[in-house]
């Protein structure tokens, strides 16, 4: 595995394990030890994912020291404010079975996030969570958190993917010495990204998979990323990525599959935040 060093010397996997919509406790279980018997040793969860339990079974059952495995968790809007965060914190602790995080995000942009980043500060520096971040913050959100907060988040974690390469947030995150990680890298499976002639042109040369290619052009520009799959031999196929390089000629061929060049970060329509902002776990 490769490690990206954060603002706070803290190393981070450069591949993870993400395990959104994985709903059935036992499938996300069975994933998760999959993947860190194939050699991931970072776990993406969320409070809101409510897997966070199968996660802690899944590291605990693989034997793998609990030092040498990367977990993010992350707290959602109602679980926003100093007092509220404080406790979802402990909440997440119990059910990964653990007594400290290595990643804790703010989910989204939406409700006391201030309030909800004094309480992640203050865990931070109590030692209880190694390294302190967001996720789903556009340029202008980021920003303020890294002038206007006495801790500068170690990360935010946004959708990324060819179509959506989010180039003017990962260079503002880049600025204020934030690290990107992507989100749904594949998009999800959707807009046909598996079936993309460039992506597959690509893949042919270098004998890998669309998924392979898509992981390794995220890799060398400096993006982490976290895919998602209940395969396993689609855990293992998106694990092998290290030993392959894209040419710089691949590289500016992919960066011209944008179909948002414009996007300062995440959209915040009126029905987007409604949407997220009513949905309390
Ligand atoms: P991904 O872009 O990782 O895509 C997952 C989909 O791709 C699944 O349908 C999976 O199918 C399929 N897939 C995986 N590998 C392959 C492959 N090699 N070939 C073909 N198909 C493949 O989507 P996610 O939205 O899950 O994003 C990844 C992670 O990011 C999440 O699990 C979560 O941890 C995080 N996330 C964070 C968000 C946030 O707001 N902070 C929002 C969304 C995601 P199958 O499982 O059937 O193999």
């Amino acid at each position: 595995m490769e490690y990206k060093t954060l603002n706070n010397g803290v190393e981070i996997p450069k591949l993870g394990f993400g395990v959104w919509q994985i709903f059935d406790q036992s499938e996300c279980q069975k994933s998760v030890e999959d993947a860190l018997e194939i050699g991931y040793r970072l776990i993406d969860t969320a409070a809101l994912y409510k897997n966070e339990e199968a996660v802690g079974q899944a590291i605990k059952a693989s034997g793998i020291k609990r030092e040498d495995v990367f977990i993010t968790t992350k707290a959602w809007i109602n679980q926003l404010g100093y007092d509220e965060t404080k406790k979802a914190f402990e909440t997440s602790l119990k059910k990964l079975g653990t007594d400290y995080l290595d990643l804790y995000l703010i989910h989204q942009p939406y409700g006391d996030t201030h309030g909800a980043w004094r309480a992640m500060s203050e865990l931070y520096k109590e030692g209880r969570i190694r390294a302190i971040g967001v996720s789903n913050f556009s340029t202008g959100r980021v920003t303020d958190f890294a002038i206007n907060t006495d801790i500068v988040p170690a990360l935010n974690q946004i959708e990324l993917h060819p179509y959506k390469q989010q180039n003017i947030l990962r260079a503002t995150n880049q600025e204020l010495g934030v690290a990107t990680q992507a989100w749904s890298p594949f998009n999800q499976g959707k807009d046909d990204i598996f079936k993309d002639a460039t992506l597959n042109s690509i893949a042919e040369k270098y004998g890998k998979s669309v998924a392979q290619i898509i992981l390794r052009w995220q890799i060398q520009n400096d993006i982490l990323t976290i895919p998602k799959s209940v395969h396993i031999n689609r855990i293992k196929e998106n694990f092998d990525v290290f030993d392959f390089e894209l040419t710089q000629n691949d590289l500016d061929t992919i960066a011209k599959l944008d179909r948002f060049p414009n996007n300062y970060g995440p959209n915040e329509t009126l029905e987007q935040v409604k949407r997220l902002s009513g949905f309390s776990i």
